[in-house]
């Protein structure tokens, strides 16, 4: 018989995403380079649903049903090409290529344009959730075409993760739409855990708490407003002592965070697309300023401020209040990003669709986007999420403390580049008159660079070197 659907890569991602396809009832073809993989999936997991296995890629594409659906989970980047290569010329019109790999946006629209040539659908998909989420219900964004989607919606959404009887994928829009929403849910992820991680430093060092105590606050702070799977294992990490020492976990670990890559394209795509995405961009950097030992060696003897240990208990509470709001600015960010590349791009995205989509199965998974979604559903077109009633009052409410927590911070010398560049966003944002002006007029004196004015329409220009008369440009 033939298969439902095929997955070729089976690592981690590609094998627990076919285990879980095959759990639902599918007949899933399974092929992988080196086919002692496919063999040892097939041994372990066999006995969980119909599984197809090839040798080659030729064999896994003639057991496939037509229009045929075959899932790559390789490696991204050039082996990705090269499995899409072979794939595409053992194909025909109407059938699918779905790329479940962390591709660049720009390399799916690349390859869909490509396929699109061909007849053949090529289906860049953004899969969120790590190994657990691919076996039980990861977040999925499926860019590419609609009747792609028509073919594969109805299979993606009975492997998703599932929150109050919604699937968590929706058809993102075309081409390099899934793809380029996976990467802003990495990029939010990234600002999630470096407030996270300044909400811990401060206490920790303005209090002088013990890990296991942060346990126990952000244990009740799940409970609230941020509830949230990140929030969560945060009380987890905090809470591990280390067999070995018997330290805490987090006091044994290198303190230099690493990245694989999607951040660092997230701050990329929004310089391009001329959007500030100040959140996401110092998570981003404090992960390299962490990267530096030889730097932060040279530095250590730098004196910091004679003050320490400053603040009660009211601190856990004004810090709570400094990471929520800093949340909403850094999603409000991250929306705002995708919403300058569906205009860019022509994707038609629906960004409270996106917000339903990260409810469940993924990383950044969180009561607050149930928020996000009410925003959008109450305007379609809302030109910034701090707009949002809701979230303005949230804003409202928050900001003494994040204005307090900022200064505290500032103080007693712990870095808070999360919590102060979205205070300094809130307040850039919602000024009526920015030093902006000050800076067109530094343009047009030394570069003629032209200036509009307020009471006028036009352009217009100083003669600086000379009578300093303004002339229409
Ligand atoms: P890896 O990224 O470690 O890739 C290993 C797989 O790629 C193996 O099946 C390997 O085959 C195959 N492969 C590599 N190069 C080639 C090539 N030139 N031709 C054919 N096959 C090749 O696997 P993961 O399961 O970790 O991830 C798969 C994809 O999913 C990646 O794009 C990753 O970025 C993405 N992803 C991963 C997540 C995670 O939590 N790990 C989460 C979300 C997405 P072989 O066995 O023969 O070496």
């Amino acid at each position: 018989d033939l298969a439902d659907i095929g997955v070729t890569g089976l690592a981690t991602m590609g094998r627990n995403l076919a285990r879980n396809l095959a759990r639902h009832g599918y007949a899933v073809a399974v092929h992988n380079r080196t086919y002692g993989r496919t063999q040892q999936l097939v041994k372990e997991f066999g006995g969980e649903g119909t599984f197809v296995p090839s040798e080659e890629l030729a064999g896994f594409v003639a057991s496939l049903k037509r229009p045929r659906r075959a899932i790559i989970m390789v490696k991204a980047g050039a082996g990705t090409d090269a499995v899409i290569e072979q794939l595409a010329d053992l194909m025909e019109p109407g059938d699918m290529i779905v790329d479940g790999g962390n591709a660049h946006f720009q390399d799916t629209r690349r390859r869909e344009a490509a396929l699109r040539e061909r007849g053949i659908h090529f289906v860049g998909t953004g899969i969120s959730g790590g190994e657990e989420g691919a076996l039980l219900g990861p977040s999925i964004m499926p860019g590419g075409s609609k009747e792609s989607w028509e073919a594969l919606g109805p299979i993606l959404q009975d492997i998703a993760a599932q929150v109050e009887g919604v699937p968590c994928a929706v058809h993102v829009g075309p081409d390099g739409a899934g793809h380029f929403v996976k990467m802003v849910h990495n990029g939010i992820e990234y600002s999630d855990m470096q407030l996270i991680a300044e909400s811990y430093d401060l206490l920790r060092q303005a209090l002088g708490a013990t890990p296991a105590e942060l346990a126990e606050v952000f244990r009740e702070w799940n409970e609230g407003d941020l509830g949230s799977y990140l929030i969560e294992i945060t009380a987890e990490v905090l809470d591990q002592v280390d067999a070995e020492t018997g330290k805490p976990f987090v006091d044994v670990v290198v303190d230099q965070a690493e990245q694989k890559g999607t951040g660092r394209w997230t701050v990329q795509s929004a310089l391009d697309l001329g959007v500030p995405v100040t959140g996401i961009a110092e998570a981003t950097f404090a992960r390299a300023l962490s990267g530096h030992p030889e730097q932060r060696a040279a530095a250590a003897s730098l004196r910091g401020p004679k003050l320490s240990g400053v603040g009660g208990r009211e601190l856990v509470e004004d810090v709570r209040q400094a990471l929520y709001a800093s949340k909403i600015v850094a999603y409000a960010q991250g929306f705002d990003q995708m919403a300058a590349a569906s205009k860019e791009y022509g994707w038609d995205l629906e960004l409270g669709a996106m917000a339903t989509i990260w409810r469940g199965g993924c990383i950044i998974r969180a009561k607050f986007l149930d928020r996000i979604r009410s925003a959008y559903d109450a305007n379609r077109e809302l030109p910034t999420l701090l707009a949002d009633p809701t979230f303005a009052a949230a804003l409202d409410t928050a900001q003494e403390a994040w204005r307090r927590v900022v200064t505290t911070a500032v103080q007693i010398g712990v870095p808070t580049p999360g919590f102060s560049s979205a205070l300094a966003y809130y307040d850039g944002l919602r000024r009526d008159r920015l030093p902006a002006a000050l800076v067109q007029g530094l343009r047009d004196y030394f570069g003629a660079h032209t200036y509009h004015r307020v009471d006028k329409e036009g352009a217009f220009h100083v003669d600086w070197s000379g009578d300093r008369a303004e002339h229409p440009a």
